[in-house]
């Protein structure tokens, strides 16, 4: 998406080698319309698969998902990083946090998934996988199905990329990037 990749050029900086800070449009900071042209992006690509519901994870995920969900019209759930006390019954799993380098318990209520659900998993980065695997594990204990992956920006140096193709999802990211060095993104056409 060569309006995302334009964003990631002029307001993207590479903090510690490997991590991209977006805090000017995705992280701290939203840009509306840009969400906005995502989200109809990613709900373009998605819209003929049988999906019944988005569910991305707290908290970067939620403004692309939401857009997304508004345009297919589907219901948005997110998952929490920690237990609320009013949440009953959950299916719950624990995930490394690559820029926080701690683990988060990732919680979903079970009222909210179960087994006929076809699933679209959104987020907002993809790097090593573990927030994915994550969301895997979850939807496998509601017995759900996953249909499709939309990242916003892939990492695909880091291994994330190739476990999602290698267990046969259809994986849609809007920014590839093959190489942050020196300074310098290189994105993957
Ligand atoms: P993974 O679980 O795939 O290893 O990492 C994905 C999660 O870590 C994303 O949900 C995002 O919050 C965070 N993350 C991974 N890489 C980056 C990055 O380069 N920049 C930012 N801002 N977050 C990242």
């Amino acid at each position: 998406m060569k309006l995302l990749e334009e964003y990631i050029k002029n307001e993207g900086k590479i903090i510690n080698g490997n991590i991209l800070k977006v805090d000017q449009f995705i992280n701290h900071q939203i840009n509306p319309s840009l969400m906005m042209e995502i989200g109809l992006e990613l709900a373009n690509y998605f819209k003929d698969k049988e999906i019944n519901k988005i569910l991305t994870i707290e908290t970067s995920g939620i403004a692309p998902a939401l857009m997304c969900a508004l345009k297919m019209d589907l219901p948005l759930v997110f998952a929490k990083k920690s237990i609320p006390s009013t949440m009953n019954e959950s299916y719950h799993t624990k995930v490394k946090s690559f820029t926080k380098n701690k683990i988060n318990d990732i919680v979903v209520a079970k009222e909210f998934i179960n087994k006929e659900d076809k699933i679209l998993f959104i987020d907002d980065f993809l790097a090593n996988g573990e927030a994915f695997k994550g969301i895997e594990d979850i939807i496998n204990q509601a017995g759900a199905q996953i249909m499709g992956v939309g990242i916003i920006i892939d990492k695909t140096f880091q291994s994330g990329h190739e476990y999602i193709i290698n267990q046969g999802y259809d994986l849609l990211s809007l920014a590839k990037i093959r190489k942050l060095e020196d300074g310098d993104i290189e994105f993957l056409s």
